[in-house]
């Protein structure tokens, strides 16, 4: 059996016919045996919208929307070309999303389930589409894979959890004649299946997960994310125009870039590379011949700072009680809190008599997990915050280095600090509408 390749396009690569046929051609160029797609552009917006407006019950604005999705599919089926069975899936699907959404609209209400279904069609739209793409491109035996028959996940809906070792059976007894190189599948990521059969979803930025579980079930040689930019870069090139590209870089510090924000990866994609070592590479759809990024296990060159990240809509969880001085067992208590609330905890620091966390300021949506805090301590809330983040190598063990993120970042307030956990790491929390000033200064002082 030789080497499997899978390949992943996000949304920007599925953007209109002429996007599909390119990464059509960038997949087949670069010897995919499996493709996994992300929805068309800003489609999973407008589900997710269409959602929202639908549990107003705001019908009209639901058609006009529903007119816009329709018609972006539409364009593109007639573009390449579709054939009666194709044309005929794009519409029963179309269909259905009517339909779901008219049923939220009537109860005016959304339930985690049916919220997931909504989202799927973004990825079973674009995937049917995508198989015409690739058709109109080879000769090939090119076939259509329901991704929920192989990536099974818990009912966790919105964020599930993949289960790795039903995965892995799942590829072995369905994708024979694609791991034997018989013939080139397309399937959808973002999406997942849980016991009960119900469509679940990885969370947003989910494709590149997908593809990577697949690449992990498949025992793949390499995974490939093909995507707007050519590979990663030292930051957001929307941030700072002079980021510089990165040809090689570890998965520790990959991990720490996409876990600290760089969208560019979705934070969990590279588990899964990782426990089969799994080489990663990084490329533009638009500009396929650019050199790109790899990710690997190991990288010779090791310079401190490699990379900084931003990620917004933070807030700054502070939890303080007198019961903490001198007393064993109350973060216990605490972490058993966000625990049983199923949430994970990015940063933290401490003093005698206080906590302090940060998460996503989604989180704070869930009430019954600050009242389940506030019967253990006070607590303080502090939103609109942004962490900011350098990524390197034996960042923990270098003299001055603070010193020199401190100078650089002027006048900027920090409003806490985490250092020591890892070499791979320093991060700090600014007012979100600081954030970019800090990544551009601190890139002028380490990078540019
Ligand atoms: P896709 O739709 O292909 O999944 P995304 O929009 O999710 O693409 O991710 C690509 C985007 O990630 C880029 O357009 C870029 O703005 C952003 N990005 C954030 N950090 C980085 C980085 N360090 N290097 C390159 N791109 C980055
Ligand atoms: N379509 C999904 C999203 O927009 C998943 C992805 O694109 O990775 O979040
Ligand atoms: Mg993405």
């Amino acid at each position: 059996m030789s080497e499997i390749i899978v390949a992943k396009f996000g949304g920007s690569s599925m953007a209109d016919a002429n996007a599909m046929l390119r990464s059509a051609k960038v997949g087949l160029d670069n010897k995919a045996n499996l493709i996994v797609v992300s929805a068309t552009y800003g489609t999973t917006n407008q589900l997710i919208e269409l959602s929202e407006l639908a549990q107003k019950g705001n019908w009209t604005k639901c058609e006009s929307l529903l007119d816009q999705i329709n018609e972006k599919h539409y364009k593109i089926a007639k573009d390449l070309g579709a054939c009666e069975e194709i044309n005929s899936s794009i519409n029963n699907l179309l269909n259905e999303v009517k339909t779901i959404s008219k049923g939220i609209s009537l109860l005016k209400e959304c339930s985690p389930k049916a919220f997931d279904r909504l989202q799927s069609f973004g990825e079973r739209l674009s995937s049917t589409l995508f198989v015409k793409a690739v058709q109109n491109c080879t000769k090939q035996t090119v076939k259509f894979l329901d991704a929920r028959e192989i990536i099974s996940t818990d009912d966790n809906f919105s964020k599930a959890t993949p289960i790795v070792s039903n995965i892995e059976s799942n590829c072995k007894l369905k994708l024979k004649d694609c791991l034997e190189g018989k013939a080139l599948y397309v399937t959808q990521g973002f999406i997942g299946q849980s016991p009960d059969g119900s469509t679940t979803t990885l969370g947003r930025g989910g494709s590149d997960y997908s593809a990577a579980l697949f690449a992990e079930g498949m025992s793949a040689s390499t995974l490939q994310i093909w995507t707007d930019v050519a590979g990663i870069a030292t930051t957001d090139p929307r941030i700072v125009k002079e980021a510089k590209p990165i040809d090689v870089i570890t998965f520790q510090e990959a991990a720490e870039l996409a876990t600290f924000g760089a969208k560019i990866l979705h934070p969990t994609t590279l588990t899964p590379a990782l426990r089969k070592n799994i080489k990663v590479f990084v490329g533009s759809s638009y500009e396929a011949q650019a050199k790109g990024t790899w990710i690997k296990k190991e990288c010779e060159d090791r310079p401190l700072i490699r990379a900084m990240a931003l990620r917004n809509k933070q807030c700054l969880l502070t939890l303080s009680t007198p019961k903490m001085l001198h007393a064993h067992g109350f973060l216990l208590e605490i972490f058993k809190v966000f625990n049983d609330h199923k949430v994970s905890i990015d940063s933290i620091t401490t003093s005698e008599i206080s906590v302090a966390v940060t998460l996503d300021d989604a989180t704070l949506l869930n009430k019954s997990l600050i009242s389940d805090l506030e019967e253990l301590a006070n607590v303080k809330i502090e939103q609109d915050l942004s962490m900011v983040s350098l990524i390197g190598n034996n960042i923990n063990h270098t003299p001055n280095l603070a010193a020199k993120i401190f100078k650089a970042l002027g006048n900027i307030n920090v409003r806490m600090i985490c250092l020591g956990a890892s070499k791979h790491n320093f991060c700090f929390l600014v007012d979100e509408n600081e954030g970019k000033n800090a990544i551009s200064y601190l890139h002028k002082e380490f990078i540019s």
